[in-house]
């Protein structure tokens, strides 16, 4: 799934792109993946312009340009904000004449015909949910290939209270600080690793950059959130920033199935420590990286530099 880097990454290409667009019509070909409604969801957009492209964790919000006057005081809902969460295997591709920008999963572990012909190749494709098409023939597709993500029409009012319920703070935010960190962790018997992934308690972070942070900063990820020490949760707040900024920087991180939105793979990978290095010797001490479960996840870590 891609993280917040990697979701940042395709907010900014996206967003150079798209704002100020005019959606002209929607094919939506599974009405699983919209909603309230498939019939609410096209009327509702409709004529409407892409405003801002912003995200919060590892979701992407765009808001809608104001509805007319007469729409308003006609007594229908007027939504305000499209949430679209790419969860396990989105991709967002955006076509401009010759110009293609493209995000999220690549199919090639479950595709044999890869990513290129997914993104590459003729669009729609089978996995194409949704099509949005904007004025001069732009088009944007959303891809998923297990249908897990979703597009969400919701009133501003409605996008409030979704965020604060299931969106933590999150990194290189004020928010997001050495305390609230101490908050998250206080208290807790739950292991450091799924605190960390839990969306609620800390957003945008997941496996790839927990199994890293927690490695930066020497905790083991099987520790109960309560056994560690204020210094060690300084530290592995100051690392989260580091690593999510070096990672933006660098539009995320290459692996087998995310991409970038302008089809390339990011290039944090050649920082990668542990993450998918199992296996492989500890850049720190040259004990072996293992992989064990932790909280459901496949968890890299390296058992001498991590206690
Ligand atoms: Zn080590």
């Amino acid at each position: 799934m891609p993280e917040l880097p990697e979701v940042e990454t395709i907010r900014r290409d996206l967003a150079a792109s798209l704002v100020n667009r005019k959606i002209i019509s929607l094919n939506v070909l599974s009405p699983k993946s919209v909603s309230p409604s498939v019939a609410l969801f096209c009327s509702a957009l409709v004529g409407r312009q892409i405003k801002t492209v912003a995200r919060r964790g590892k979701l992407l919000m765009f808001k809608l340009s104001l509805v007319s006057p007469k729409l308003k005081k006609s007594g229908q809902t007027i939504y305000d904000y499209l949430l679209i969460h790419l969860k396990m295997t989105g991709q967002l591709i955006y076509l401009d004449g010759t110009k293609k920008i493209a995000g999220g999963h690549s199919l090639s572990k479950t595709d044999t015909t890869g990513f290129q012909a997914a993104v590459g190749g003729e669009l729609p494709n089978k996995h194409t949910r949704v099509v949005f098409n904007f004025s001069g023939g732009r088009q944007l597709f959303f891809n998923d290939l297990r249908k897990f993500g979703y597009l969400k029409l919701v009133t501003e009012v409605e996008r409030q209270g979704l965020l604060a319920r299931n969106y933590g703070p999150e990194p290189l935010t004020s928010e997001f600080s050495v305390s609230a960190l101490a908050q998250v962790l206080k208290n807790k018997t739950a292991k450091v690793k799924a605190l960390l992934l839990d969306q609620k308690l800390i957003a945008g972070l997941g496996n790839i950059y927990v199994d890293e942070s927690l490695y930066a900063a020497g905790i083991d990820p099987r520790r109960p959130g309560d056994s560690l020490k204020p210094l060690e949760i300084k530290k592995l707040y100051l690392v989260i920033n580091k690593i999510i900024r070096q990672a933006i920087k660098r539009r995320g991180t290459t692996f087998s199935d995310y991409v970038d939105s302008r089809g390339r793979s990011g290039n944090f990978s050649r920082l990668l420590k542990v993450y998918g290095r199992d296996g492989e010797k500890c850049v720190n001490c040259g004990s072996l990286i293992l992989k064990i479960k932790v909280a459901g996840r496949g968890t890299h870590y390296c058992q001498h530099c991590q206690k």
